[in-house]
């Protein structure tokens, strides 16, 4: 008495729910014995598929007792049961289901990468195995590059491939001419007389008689379970292959992890390969989306820097107060409580350095035939010390000359270059519109913050400004140089009550090079926010449009994950392998983000240098990572759909 393998007891197998129920198997009794070689045949319709798939553990039985080398299936998940379908069985089909994207090796490779089988050893196993099956010259073609018999051999070879103690072919050689038919059939009793037990079936006769054993199966039941006695008894003759045990030692180890994952990454890059264009267009929203996200983080980072360069460069602190109760207060110009005489009252605090008032507009300079554009300063002298200006030439004037309201200016580098490029400006009249002004000073050429550096700028006594320019008796602001060692806030508190006072309310305000910053920062902040709302918004598009195409993909691939699960992978494998193409498109996707927004960074740079862009790497870092959550999260339901089809069900799909 041989070592019983497979024990089948009152297998009872339906179909559909409540009365639309049909039982197709109506309780199947037997038991197969180590080195059997047993045809089932019987008529088409009898249940033999059925029957084949719950021996293979691809279909669980409804009622029944079923035991695998003395384990009972009963109870166990999807998991268990595709280890049984990895360690003891090997599936040859009618129609091969070989996978077309893979050539020969390949596909006769790929049980062995869910039992986790070394690389090395896996590439050298699958090219004996098709040496043995006469393919070895053939390895590198895919399946549509063989013929029917070729391809069945290679599914042999498949079979073969984790050691397939027991072969279960279902009609193998149903799709075959007679010839190949009669190879497959002679390979299988091979097989047997070298030890592998082999269940067959067929509707064929002619078949059935290269079988010991032949079981006849009609509507479900088993009608007899003969013995051929012209057909060698082959159980308990063992002559296994080592390399079974082989593999086991790989399978829980870190190597054996990072191989499946390796592979499931090459299997995932594949099918981007092959439907390039549909990952391009998958990709487009995420690469939009991180693209947005990286440029304006880097827009609002270079702003704020250039604020700071700005500021630093002014090197001191100064206060502007100007009429109105904010910035952007659209009553300000109609607020005339700013005079001289609050001026004269800020002068004498100790936290005031220099003060001066200052009211300007653009202005039409001429002289001889020369005409340009400048923005003219009505100031008092202390302007020049609160900005930290050097005269270059001539001298600036004072506050008693001032009073007499005299024609005189200062201008500054750029404009005496435009003016009076070769000659000495001192002396010279410049026209204000049509009042003539004579240059007595010329500034040291030095860039003021927040101002046009290619400007022209001049200056003129406030009082002359307000008498001859522009026609006012209040001020349009005042602004104040701190002293060393007073702190700027507490300057614009006291500047703040002390006016607050003199007017009876607050009718001002005050900006220093603190509040310009904090609400550069503030507005920079909100952008950045209102963009990344914007970005996230189409990140989210984008992860819905991955999500979409992986459903479109599931679907598509259904016939291979069937495959793939017939050949033992774990549900982990098939989601594996789908989040890995989810999350590499993103990243992808989100890496040709960054890309094109550095490259905006570059073309920015010389095409608009006043508008910079500075790139965080903390910022490319965050992009990346987000797209990667976004393949996870966007990936894992339709991966979740694969992972949990009915490995039957997806295999009968076409
Ligand atoms: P055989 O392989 O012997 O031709 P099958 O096992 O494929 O027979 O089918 C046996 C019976 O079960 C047939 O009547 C078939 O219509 C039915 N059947 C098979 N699979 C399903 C299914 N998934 N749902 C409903 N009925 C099925
Ligand atoms: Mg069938």
């Amino acid at each position: 008495m041989g070592e019983v393998l497979l024990a089948l007891k009152d297998i009872r197998r339906s179909y559909g729910e409540g009365s639309a129920q049909v039982e197709v198997l109506h309780g199947i009794n037997f038991t197969v014995e180590r080195g059997e070689m047993v045809a089932i045949i019987g008529p088409s319709g009898s249940g033999k598929s059925t029957l084949m798939n719950i021996i293979g553990c691809l279909d669980k039985p409804t009622s029944g007792a079923y035991t695998v080398s003395g384990r009972d299936t009963l109870n166990l998940e999807a998991d268990e049961l595709a280890e049984l379908r990895r360690n003891f069985f090997g599936f040859i089909f009618q129609r091969y289901h070989l996978l077309g994207h893979l050539n020969a090796a390949e596909n006769v490779q790929v049980p062995s990468i869910y039992a986790g089988l070394k690389l090395e050893k896996r590439q050298e196993r699958s090219l004996q195995l098709l040496d043995r099956l006469g393919l070895l010259e053939r390895h590198t073609h895919l399946p549509s590059q063989l013929s029917g018999g070729q391809q069945q051999r290679v599914s042999i070879a498949r079979a073969l491939m984790n050691g397939g103690q027991i072969i279960l072919a279902d009609e193998p050689t149903g799709a075959l001419d007679s010839k190949s038919g009669a190879e497959v059939i002679k390979i299988l009793e091979e097989l047997n007389a070298q030890g592998h037990t082999v269940i067959l079936v067929t509707h064929d006769p002619n078949i059935a008689r290269h079988a010991r054993r032949v079981i006849t199966i009609r509507d479900g039941i088993i009608s007899s379970d003969e013995i051929n006695e012209q057909v060698p008894d082959r159980r308990g003759h063992t002559e296994q292959e080592d390399e079974v045990n082989l593999q086991r030692r790989w399978l829980f180890s870190v190597q054996a992890y990072v191989d499946r994952f390796k592979e499931a990454y090459i299997m995932a890059l594949r099918a981007m390969i092959s439907n390039r264009m549909r990952t391009l267009l998958t990709m487009l929203g995420i690469i939009i989306g991180i693209m947005a996200v990286v440029s304006v983080v880097a827009l609002a980072r270079g702003a704020s820097q250039k604020v700071v360069e700005n500021i630093s460069s002014m090197g001191t602190n100064t206060i502007t107060i100007m009429p109105g109760a904010h910035m952007g207060d659209v009553r300000s110009n109609k607020v005339r409580t700013l005079n001289f005489k609050d001026l004269k009252a800020l002068r004498g605090q100790p936290f005031v350095d220099s003060i001066s008032a200052t009211v300007s507009r653009s202005v039409y300079l001429r002289s001889g035939n020369l005409e340009n554009q400048a923005t003219a300063y009505g100031i008092n002298t202390d302007y020049f010390r609160v900005y930290g200006m050097e005269v270059e030439q001539g001298r600036l004037f004072t506050e008693d000359e001032a009073e007499d309201l005299p024609q005189v200016c200062v201008i500054d580098y750029n404009t005496k270059k435009t003016f009076f490029p070769n000659e000495d400006a001192i002396g010279k009249r410049l026209l204000f519109g049509s009042v003539p002004m004579k240059v007595i000073g010329v500034l040291a050429n030095k860039e003021i913050a927040f101002r046009p550096q290619d400007n022209l700028y001049v200056y003129v006594p406030y009082a002359t400004f307000t008498a001859r320019i522009q026609k006012q008796s209040y001020l349009s602001s005042v602004i104040v140089r701190v002293a060393d060692g007073f702190a700027t806030a507490v300057a614009e508190n006291s500047i703040t009550s002390l006016l607050t006072t003199r007017h009876g309310r607050r009718d001002f305000f005050v900006q220093s090079s603190d509040t310009i910053m904090k609400s550069i920062n503030q507005t920079t902040g909100t952008f950045t926010l209102l963009i990344s709302a914007i970005a996230v918004i189409s990140l989210i598009v984008g992860g819905i449009g991955v999500m979409n195409i992986m459903l479109v993909s599931v679907t598509e691939r259904t016939k291979e994950i069937g495959i793939r699960m017939a050949v033992g992978a774990r549900q982990s494998d098939i989601m594996t392998q789908f989040l890995i193409e989810s999350i590499t498109v993103c990243i992808i996707g989100g890496l040709a983000g960054v890309v094109l927004s550095v490259g905006l960074g570059v073309l920015l740079s010389y095409a608009a240098p006043s508008v910079p862009m500075s790139f965080s790497v903390f910022s490319i870092v965050v992009a990346v990572l987000t797209s990667s959550v976004i393949g996870v999260v966007f990936g894992f339901m339709p991966a979740r759909n694969a992972a949990r089809l009915n490995p039957i069900e997806a295999l009968a799909r076409e």
